[in-house]
């Protein structure tokens, strides 16, 4: 069996706040990603999602668990094997503003890493492949941009910039990190579609990393979403199945918050409240299910004391809590 082409196994991320001090932002991830696929991290910010996104891509080193890639743990890779890696695995940062250099133009930002990896043999070759670069990220005619600098295009125009840079070397699986958030509304669905036409082209695997579920409903809807909640993962699914039936409670929350195209159904949709506004802090994690303090659906004391694992019920799909594992459980048994 084709392993998968990014496995995570328990991987766990503390950062040291003070001498005494630490805290957990990603604790016990498990989650594979297929060649092709593409799966959406969703959760409030300071989930854990951007960590997890930063340890595959190699900018962080995991605390605990392992990342494994076409099978091999990445922590082994020999130098070569590690530079490789991170060819293949590529984040596209939230911010175009500042992850493009103000002083260098379109053609330096793209032509570099073709350089710098020896992709095109003559300065014409390079030229020709920045002008492709460009051409498919939708930035027609690219010879308009080429001597362009950052702060001469638009929000949108740069993080295209962004995404044609990240196509330089080739990758195998992008991440792209909130990649979308900070352009006008206006013009994310057509950034988002991009992206989809790229991963069809190239055969991208995409980690689609977001606040918003509704943009990852409409960007993984032939994919999965994994959805976080104070570091863990707390359910992940296919995205029409989890949209349809979400099966965790802080799923269901969050799936009744996102408004509908039409008011009138926006205004008598059924709207679940939380027990708590308040999220807790990463240094006073709730005993228990984390989520419990604000858990519409609270069961008592099993969900105050005992921690619910992710329980996988199948390749696709797994939840972590108490009542729902359970009455999945004998479900399927029966
Ligand atoms: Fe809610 Fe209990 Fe499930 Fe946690 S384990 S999400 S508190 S029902």
């Amino acid at each position: 069996m084709t392993p998968p082409l990014i496995e995570l196994k328990h991987l766990t991320r503390r950062f040291q706040v003070k001498r005494n001090l630490s805290i957990t932002a990603v604790s016990d991830v498990s989650l594979s990603i297929s060649a092709g696929e593409i799966v959406c991290l969703v959760g409030e910010s300071g989930c854990g999602k951007t960590t997890t996104g930063k340890m595959i891509a190699g900018l962080l080193k995991p605390s605990e668990g392992e990342i494994l890639f076409n099978g091999q743990d990445i922590s082994h890779l020999k130098k070569d094997e590690w530079e490789k890696y991170r060819l293949g695995v590529q984040m596209i940062h939230q911010d175009p503003y500042a992850s493009l250099n103000p002083s260098h133009t379109i053609y330096d930002i793209v032509s570099a890493p073709l350089k710098a990896h020896r992709k095109t043999g003559s300065d014409a070759a390079t030229r020709a492949a920045a002008i492709e670069l460009l051409e498919s990220v939708d930035l027609t005619p690219a010879s308009d941009f080429l001597d362009k600098f950052p702060h001469q295009l638009s929000g949108g125009q740069r993080q295209r910039v962004s995404v044609a840079r990240a196509l330089t070397v080739n990758p195998k699986f992008i991440i792209a990190d909130e990649a979308v958030s900070m352009v006008d509304v206006s013009i994310r669905i057509s950034l988002l579609n991009t992206l989809l036409k790229l991963k069809e082209k190239n055969g991208l695997a995409v980690l689609f990393i977001t606040h918003d579920l509704a943009l990852a409903k409409y960007f993984a809807w032939d994919g999965r979403v994994g959805v976080m909640y104070l570091g863990k993962l707390v359910e992940v699914a296919p995205a029409r199945q989890l949209v349809e039936a979400p099966q965790h409670p802080y799923t269901k929350v969050l799936l009744s918050a996102i408004p509908e195209a039409d008011p009138e159904r926006t205004r008598h949709k059924e709207r679940i409240e939380l027990r708590s506004m308040d999220v807790p802090s990463l240094l006073r994690l709730p005993s228990g299910c984390a989520f419990h303090p604000r858990c519409p659906y609270f069961a008592g004391e099993k969900c105050e004391k005992v921690i619910p694992q992710l329980t996988f019920f199948n390749d696709d799909s797994a939840v972590a809590c108490h009542p729902v594992a359970e009455k999945r459980l004998l479900q399927i048994r029966n």
